[in-house]
């Protein structure tokens, strides 16, 4: 049995990743293919109002289970900065670059670029059906930002974050390497597991 899942996104990179850990048991789509669904405002104020607020408005019009990601980084010398704000840190339409290139010029003017500045990666993942949440599912991994950007693989800050336990940044790792031990990937791990046994039932 294969299980559809719509993400209500438009971030291909996030949609290929999720399919990517999900594997073969799931066929991931995304809002790709619908423009008449128009953007919804993240007006949350954490990462699980977003995720359910993504989740509900499209799942209000689009049938089947929907998840919606909502993911940042969090860097502790920056209070916990950009968070929520991930995606827009450096304005609305700035290139990750621009997004990675704002982040280090933080830390230089915080100071906390001497000692690789301790950060982490969360995703919330919310599961919607028929317009109303399933759950939410939380995923975190732990590392420190690099003092440049390396590699090139993944997206948005993957080049200049280093997961804890390794010397090199999730955009020089394997796509596979980041697949087993991302925030994404922890929290997807969480939904699967909630999520099969409810398919199964629901077919
Ligand atoms: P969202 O689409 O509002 O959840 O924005 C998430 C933003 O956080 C993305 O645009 C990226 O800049 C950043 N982000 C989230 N997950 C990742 C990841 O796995 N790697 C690199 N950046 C990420």
């Amino acid at each position: 049995m294969v299980i559809d899942l719509l993400v209500a996104t438009r971030n291909a990179h996030k949609t290929e990743e999720i399919q990517r850990i999900l594997g073969p048991q799931f066929n991931v789509t995304d809002l790709a293919a619908h423009p008449e669904i128009p953007h919804i405002a993240e007006s949350g104020t954490t990462f699980q109002e977003n995720a359910i607020l993504k989740a509900v408005a499209v799942s209000k019009r689009m049938p089947g289970f929907v998840i919606a990601d909502d993911s940042g980084l969090e860097v502790e010398a920056l209070g916990g900065a950009p968070g929520i704000h991930s995606a827009r840190y450096a304005g609305m339409n700035a290139t990750d670059q621009e997004k990675t290139d704002k982040l280090l010029k933080e830390l230089t003017r915080a100071g906390a670029t001497k000692n690789a500045p301790r950060a982490r990666f969360r995703c919330v993942l919310a599961l919607a059906y028929k317009g109303n949440v399933l759950g939410a599912f939380e995923g975190i991994i732990e590392g420190q930002i690099a003092d440049r950007p390396h590699g090139s693989h993944g997206f948005g800050y993957d080049p200049i974050f280093m997961p804890e336990g390794f010397q090199q940044t999730f955009g020089e790792l394997a796509p596979a390497e980041k697949n087993q031990l991302s925030h994404r990937a922890r929290a997807l791990e969480k939904l699967r597991t909630f999520l099969i046994p409810r398919a199964v039932m629901k077919k």
